[in-house]
């Protein structure tokens, strides 16, 4: 199952999230949100190093995740 990486323009964070090929809204995991909408390519060669570590590390995804996870409870708490 893919992961799509959104962005909500309700509060302006990121997030990913597993889901079937759909033009259905996913709501944000942050506020619920359904004004959301997910990353394009192109903001993924803006983003050159996180695309990079998205194509390169894919096979690392899950410890990745893990650890952006601890980074983001770390910058909210
Ligand atoms: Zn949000």
């Amino acid at each position: 199952m893919p992961i799509y990486e959104m962005h909500c323009r309700a509060c302006g964070r990121d997030f990913e999230t597993l889901a079937r090929i759909t033009e259905e809204t996913i709501p944000c995991v942050h506020c619920q949100s359904a004004d959301t909408y997910k990353h394009i390519s192109s903001t993924h060669f803006r983003h050159a190093d996180h695309w990079m570590r998205n194509m390169m590390g894919a096979m690392h995804k899950s410890q990745e995740r893990d650890q952006l996870k601890k980074e983001m409870e770390k910058a909210v708490s």
